[in-house]
């Protein structure tokens, strides 16, 4: 079996430990691969709290360790932990190949957890067979590291968006890096309060914060607040992405509204099954959503009139002075509250109430990619409804940052994935 032990040499090797009598172990009708380790002649352990090396005290109960399965067959490690005696007293040595009390190898964590990228934590459990909780450790692992050795300065441009992560109302507010040359999820907050995004300034440090030119946002007071008094010198823009998540708000009230109307004439099957095809861009409609769309639009339904402003409204992204923009806006705004509908009246107010900070947009343009905060929005949604059993803030945190936080991840001489 010494092939197994050249392996591990090669590909997961410490300077002070060997590999020794690998062997299978039979469990009923299943078996794994099992090695010890031993440390090496007259070398001393490590005292796992001051890293000084110091003499044995005694030894441990004999530790198991899983490391990354081979053909599919687990493969455990065995170790008898030594206690040195440091001068910071008795303490258990440190063992590079895991962390604290875990049973696991941080091989084996790390290879997990890279699958945990890509499947769901559910998933990734069945097809190594450990349980959901061994495979939250593993991410765990993974991102405390990227968390502590990640680095946080020229960061230029931020974008701040919400996200519902559970039902009843639950929000985090993320905040991401939208620089061009680095787009990332830097920061994870429970609910979407001005508190919430205090705290984010107070992680961030005041030297960093200076450091800002320009964040996007939505319009959401408690954020605008913060942002002003915050960072008073960054630019501060209502990104497009966001904008436009008002007037889809606008037309799925107003059809809400009308089929109830509809409903108490009996005519509601016009409206039916429309949500979707309504707010969805025209380009990424199907064949049969766009043949729907048009029997839609043949009525003269508040609805469709809501839709029809909306699409008008595109036109204003692409404008490449500040000067036609702002017109536009005032004649949009205009007839949208002639329109005597609630809930694009509502939009225009807002859009008017906010004319410099929309406008601020032309100013961005060439900087910030349009459509990055709605890219990074689809993407969390996507992790959310992966489902990952976010039964917690913890759990939504951890995977959020695990899939959008672009962090650094912990060395291995061998990449298993
Ligand atoms: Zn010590």
């Amino acid at each position: 079996m010494l092939i197994i032990e050249r392996i591990l040499n090669e590909c997961y090797r410490f300077k002070s430990f060997v590999y020794r009598n690998s062997r299978i172990e039979r469990v009923k009708d299943k078996f794994r691969i099992v090695v010890n380790i031993i440390p090496r002649k007259n070398s001393q352990g490590k005292c796992s709290k001051c890293f000084r090396k110091g003499p044995t005290y005694d030894h441990q109960d004999e530790r198991r360790f899983s490391f990354v399965p081979l053909w599919g067959i687990p493969v455990v490690f065995c170790y008898k932990p030594r206690r040195i005696d440091c001068s910071c007293g008795v303490k258990i040595e440190f063992m590079p190949w895991t962390k604290g009390n875990s049973h696991l190898t941080n091989a084996y964590k790390i290879f997990l957890s890279s699958w945990a990228k890509r499947l769901s934590w559910k998933e990734t459990g069945q097809i190594f067979s450990v349980s959901w909780d061994t495979v939250m450790s593993s991410v765990e692992y993974v991102v405390s590291y990227g968390l502590s050795n990640r680095c946080l300065s020229r960061i230029e441009t931020l974008g701040i968006d919400e996200i519902q992560y559970r039902t009843g109302k639950k929000y985090l507010t993320l905040v991401y890096q939208i620089d061009e040359y680095c787009k990332r999820l830097i920061w994870i907050g429970e609910e979407h309060k001005a508190k919430t995004l205090f705290k984010f300034f107070k992680m961030f440090g005041e030297e960093r914060t200076s450091q800002l030119t320009a964040i996007c946002s939505d319009m959401w007071k408690a954020y605008r607040k913060v942002i002003v008094k915050k960072a008073p010198n960054a630019i501060h823009v209502l990104d497009r992405f966001h904008i436009m998540k008002h007037f889809n708000e606008a037309i799925d009230e107003s059809r809400r509204q009308e089929m109830k109307k509809l409903k108490e004439k009996g005519y509601d099957l016009i409206l039916k099954g429309s949500r979707w095809i309504l707010l969805k861009k025209a380009k990424n409609l199907t064949e049969n959503q766009i043949s729907k769309l048009s029997v839609i639009l043949k009525h003269n339904l508040q609805t469709v009139r809501c839709y029809l402003l909306r699409e008008s409204f595109q036109r204003f992204w692409e404008y490449k002075s500040i000067y036609w923009a702002r017109l536009f806006l005032k004649r949009w705004t205009t007839i949208a509250m002639r329109s005597k509908i609630e809930p694009i009246k509502k939009v225009a107010k807002m859009l008017r109430r906010h004319e410099d900070v929309i406008l601020n947009w032309f100013k961005m343009k060439n900087r910030v990619s349009n459509g990055i905060v709605e890219g990074f929005n689809n993407k969390a949604k996507l992790t959310i409804r992966k489902s990952y059993g976010f039964k917690s803030f913890k759990v939504a945190e951890l995977a959020l940052y695990h899939v959008l936080g672009n962090l650094p991840e912990p060395e291995l001489t061998h990449r298993f994935t």
